[in-house]
């Protein structure tokens, strides 16, 4: 069997776990493995950094071409449209699945466990209107500097618009930005061929920092999430995908790499990338519709991170002996919905999302001290489901399109990794 890059990514990753592992429960206080944390710590945030340097120049430039050179600029207020409720209704199934499944099995009633307590602020709860008022960037530069997908979708459509509509006076711009794309392609084609050494370091330095001691005390709450986001996953995202006549066993071996990078890296917007390249190399979906409804989705699409929350939100409940009532468990719904348009799709976010919905539920936020020892490890769980559902959407807004390149969809896995 020939070894595709992607069995090597997975190669990386499962050596990684177990040398990282092996290295936490045996030998944490020895020099070399010291040093190899340090090593990889190093390795993996450059991979990171590689990653993250490309996302904001290949956003802007993919969505330019988008706007100017393909018939999707004049649709592109119906994709907007259909790509947020689509990531919207998602994230409502995903935490309502999560707190179906953690009333199931009652995680924090009788816990013995003792509270570590952090000093954790609340963060406010987004205000709807100031959400979307804050889309709208009012400087170029700093929409970019500061890496807001919003903000830079609105500008690249801006000026996308008017470079179409005087097309003939710019042509010399039209013609860079359409370098500026295959110029970030080659970039992320190259950072891809790199990755599974990227991928290793940074699972081994998260399981030899880590280890698996640290989730025992915890192993209901970490089952229990991890219940919940196989089954949102496997069910709601076949379901969906099935609706539209896609195979969810093709995608999800088509979107294999974006999977395992939203895992190592735990930043569904540093592999937004690697998603773009997967959705259009793999999956047969129109760059023009892709660049477009993937960075809304590693913004506002959170499914997984929705499903820790609700999970997070009964565990933490159940400890105090406080019992939910059904508003609460709405409130929990609409702001942890609301929390996932407004916050940035970075590791750990999800627990800054998660002092919102405890604060507007009027628990404890101190009861975040209780889970966030197991969080960098569901982080990367969640993330990958991110990506995932960022995915699931854009195929189906392109397929409602007639976008789909179903011939490249169902072509064999194989052959694609060439
Ligand atoms: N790390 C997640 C993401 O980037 C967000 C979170 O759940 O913390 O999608």
């Amino acid at each position: 069997m020939r070894l595709t890059l992607t069995h090597m990514i997975l190669i990386a990753m499962l050596i990684a776990i177990l040398f990282g592992s092996i290295g936490n429960l045996y030998f944490s206080d020895t020099s070399f493995v010291l040093f190899s944390i340090d090593l990889s710590d190093a390795m993996g945030r450059i991979f990171l950094a590689c990653l993250q340097l490309v996302v904001v120049p290949l956003v802007l430039v993919s969505i330019l071409n988008a706007v100017i050179n393909t018939h999707a600029g004049s649709s592109l207020g119906v994709i907007g449209f259909r790509s947020i409720f689509g990531y919207l209704l998602t994230t409502v199934f995903a935490i309502s699945i999560g707190l179906l499944i953690a009333n199931i099995f009652q995680p924090g009633f009788g816990s013995t466990l003792t509270l570590d307590i952090p000093t954790i602020e609340v963060a406010d709860t987004p205000n709807v209107i100031d959400v979307v008022v804050g889309f709208f960037p009012t400087n170029p530069f700093r929409a970019l500097l500061d890496g807001n997908m919003i903000q830079v979708i609105i500008l690249a459509l801006i000026f996308g618009l008017a470079i179409r509509s005087i097309a003939v006076k710019v042509d010399t711009w039209i013609r860079y930005i359409d370098q500026g794309n295959m110029i970030m392609f080659e970039i992320v084609d190259r950072i891809i061929k790199i990755s599974p050494i990227g991928v290793f370091a940074l699972i081994f330095e998260t399981f030899a920092t880590e280890g698996f001691g640290i989730f025992l005390p915890l192993i209901d709450y970490f089952l229990i999430v991890i219940l919940a986001l196989l089954i949102h996953a496997s069910v709601t995202y076949s379901l969906l995908l099935m609706l539209f006549g896609i195979s969810p066993i093709k995608y999800f071996k088509n979107m294999q790499e974006p999977i395992f990078f939203a895992f190592s890296t735990a930043s569904s917007a540093a592999t937004i990338p690697v998603t773009l390249k997967a959705l259009n190399e793999k999956c047969g979906i129109d760059r023009s519709i892709s660049s477009f409804v993937i960075p809304i989705g590693a913004t506002i699409n959170m499914d997984g991170t929705a499903i820790m929350q609700g999970v997070a939100t009964v565990f933490i409940a159940q400890f105090y002996g406080i019992v939910l009532t059904p508003d609460q468990f709405l409130m929990v719904i609409l702001t942890a919905t609301l929390a996932s348009i407004g916050t940035a799709a970075v590791p750990g976010v999800g627990l800054i999302m998660l002092t919102m919905v405890l604060g507007q539920v009027g628990l404890p936020v101190e009861g975040i001290g209780l889970i966030i020892g197991v969080d960098r490890l569901l982080d990367m769980l969640r993330t990958a489901v991110n990506v995932t559902g960022d995915g699931t959407v854009a195929l189906i807004v392109a397929s409602s399109e007639k976008d789909l390149d179903h011939g490249k969809f169902h072509e064999l896995s194989s052959e694609k990794n060439k």
